[in-house]
């Protein structure tokens, strides 16, 4: 086996947009996976997006990733969520047909130049003490010693995997998988990093042939689609089908509550902590005891397979007691169980003990990214493996890591949060957590990052051309309806637009910042309007509508900016800085910020701190060296 600039470790859907963006670099790149077969495999509901998620797979696509293109081939159902809510916070999702996804795209893995896969299980790392830690390859189970400059490590939940079904207890990294124990064991004894427990489940999986769905409401996908893919117009290959609605019934609750303590997830046999935001159907159950019923959607894995995923309802209660639940619901009266649900424990690593560029602190070289830092989904694990693989390439080339900011991509706004805040329990991406929500948009993600894509060498030339035609013609467009006024249009008169005082200087720009406007109704009352495609007049729509907000933003923005630039030098000496109290001395040595824009964004750092720590930093650090 030769050597590598960079190994990635795992071939989930961290391991492979890091490998695809490693290799696009024109790194030499290894991708060692325990299983070729299990490539971009979903361990749990069949779809990719949703709130907040959906935003992210945008940005991977507008920064030259995968997920996006792969998802607009092998979607089977395509809906925006929040729709009835501002377009800010509107969000894509489409169910996979997951064989599909993951065939597309171990097929993209495995025809990437300058990539090459390897089935093999990761027991440790390669690490050189002097003159500081740095990594220098992994050992494997056969291969034995592979070196590398840099390994990225996308373990997923394998490190010391535990499924649990009722009260039998299977080592294992996922249903049927060989957990990874020996490189969990090599880093807790070999290395300082601080690792933890944390708990994730997923529901049983039904013979759809024994479903009785003449009983159930449909959900069909929206009448007109945006792709995830800028790349695309339209969905490549659409073969569209519906899902189905049923709740549990009072019953479902009889059966869960008298059964509880037999439940995994419930009864204290595991310990870590689970995801709040996707609680297991026990937990609902408990916590909202005033609820009679709680809606699952019944989504099909694929098209060729009658395999049903019931979302909403992940447990790890006994089988027995798996079958007695789901025979209580709707529709499911007949309904076989081909897998069981379970949940499942695992390690992952304080991601606090990362740079912003993904690389530990203390170990030069390693990177991590995925559900290892503490994350939960398929869009999080990408989105790091996208900023990994460009981060580990970069650092065999000797160049700047490349960081994205809270305020250019929801991608800055996940990485800051875990680098900064830590994570208690599994973290899952929301609007709610960008501060910058109206300006960071799905729809004008490639404005935002495909420009630096290119730059790096990750957006092809073909797809970049066409970013660039989009955005000539945006140009256009804003210049044109920054221009017009309301005289220039042609017999003009909806309603809803037009208010007493308007007239004919009326600028259009104050129509379409109006609610209820619609540029599509003024597009046919201007030659110049109806010459541009209703895709762009969409886009303007949104972004006159939000550019008060906007400019605000970018006035905050520029008075952040130069916090982000007092650098904070590695392992410095909090105790040299008068006025901090004991505890900020230590959580700051702890988390050991880059910069004091990460240091402001701690919790526990009080203002007083912080002044006291940039009057130090700007009056010593000229003498110091800065480098991390
Ligand atoms: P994974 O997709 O898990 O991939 C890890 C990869 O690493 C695998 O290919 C594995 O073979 C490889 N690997 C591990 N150790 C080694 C080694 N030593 N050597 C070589 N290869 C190795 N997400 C949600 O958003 N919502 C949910 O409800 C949800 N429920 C889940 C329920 C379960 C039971 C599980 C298992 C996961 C669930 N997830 C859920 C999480 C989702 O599956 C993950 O967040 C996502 O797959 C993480 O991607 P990843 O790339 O980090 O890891």
């Amino acid at each position: 086996m030769g050597t590598f600039d960079v190994i990635i470790v795992g071939g989930g859907h961290a391991g492979c947009e890091a490998a695809l963006a490693s290799a696009r670099l024109g790194a030499r790149t290894a991708l060692i996976t325990m299983a070729l077969d299990q490539i971009a495999a979903m361990s749990c509901n069949p779809a990719i997006g949703g709130t907040g998620k959906g935003h992210l797979v945008k940005e991977i696509d507008a920064l030259g990733g995968a997920m996006g293109k792969v998802i607009d081939h092998t979607a089977i159902q395509f809906r925006v969520l929040n729709k009835s809510r501002g377009p800010a916070i509107w969000s894509s999702r489409a169910q996979a047909d997951m064989y599909a996804y993951a065939k597309l795209m171990k097929h993209t893995v495995a025809n990437q130049p300058q990539l090459l896969m390897i089935q093999d299980s990761v027991q440790s790392l390669i690490i050189e003490q002097h003159p500081a830690p740095r990594v220098m390859g992994v050992k494997t189970k056969i291969f034995g010693h592979i070196q590398s400059q840099c390994v990225v490590l996308t373990t997923g939940t394998f490190l010391g995997g535990m499924i649990h079904v009722g009260s039998t207890q299977i080592p294992a990294g996922r249903s049927h998988e060989k957990p990874s124990t020996a490189l969990s064991q090599f880093l807790r004894s070999t290395t300082p990093l601080r690792m933890g427990r944390l708990k994730t489940g997923t529901p049983p999986r039904l013979d759809g042939r024994t479903i009785n769905w003449d009983q159930l409401e449909k959900q069909h996908s929206d009448a007109s689609i945006v792709p995830f893919s800028f790349s695309h117009d339209t969905l490549p290959a659409p073969q569209l089908i519906p899902m189905h609605l049923t709740a549990t019934s009072p019953t479902t609750h009889k059966i869960i509550t008298a059964n509880l303590n037999q439940s995994a997830l419930y009864n204290g046999q595991i310990e870590g902590v689970g995801p709040r935001y996707c609680p297991s159907i026990e937990d609902k159950v408990m916590r909202f005891a005033s609820r009679n019923h709680h809606q699952i959607f019944l989504e099909p894995v694929a098209l060729n397979s009658h395999e049903i995923y019931p979302n909403g309802i992940s447990t790890s209660l006994p089988i027995d007691i798996q079958t007695q639940m789901i025979q209580s619901i709707k529709g499911l009266n007949q309904a076989h169980i081909i897998k069981p649900g379970y949940a499942i424990e695992y390690d992952f690593l304080d991601p606090t003990q990362l740079k912003a560029s993904l690389e530990t602190k203390y170990l030069k070289g390693l990177f991590l990214a995925g559900q290892i830092n503490g994350t939960t989904g398929y869009e999080e694990a990408a989105a790091q493996g996208l900023m990994a693989g460009i981060n580990a390439a970069r650092h065999t080339m000797n160049k700047s890591a490349v960081i994205l900011k809270r305020s250019e991509a929801y991608i800055g706004v996940l990485i800051d949060d875990l680098v900064v805040k830590g994570t208690q329990e599994p973290y899952r991406m929301f609007t709610s957590r960008c501060e910058h929500r109206l300006s960071l948009r799905e729809d004008n993600a490639d404005l935002r990052l495909t420009p630096l894509g290119h730059q790096l060498g990750l957006v092809n030339e073909e797809d970049y051309q066409m970013f660039c035609q989009r955005k000539a013609l945006l140009d256009q467009g804003r210049e044109l309806i920054h221009k017009l006024r309301l005289g220039d249009l042609s017999s003009y008169d909806d309603p809803k637009a037009i208010v007493p005082s308007d007239n004919a200087g009326t600028p259009l720009i104050r129509i379409l910042q109006r609610p209820g406007s619609n540029i599509l109704h003024l597009k046919s009352h201007h030659h110049q309007l109806a010459q541009l495609p209703d895709k762009i007049l969409t886009r303007l729509a949104i972004e006159t509508r939000y550019a008060g907000y906007i400019t605000l933003d970018t006035s905050k923005n520029r008075a952040l900016k130069n916090l982000h630039k007092i650098k904070i030098p590695l392992n410095f000496n909090y105790q040299m800085v008068g006025g901090l109290s004991t505890e900020v001395v230590e959580k700051l040595s702890s988390h050991q910020p880059e910069n004091l824009d990460q240091a402001s964004r701690m919790s526990g750092i009080t203002p007083s701190s912080l002044i006291q720590l940039r009057i130090y930093l700007q009056n010593h650090t000229a003498t110091q060296s800065l480098s991390r």
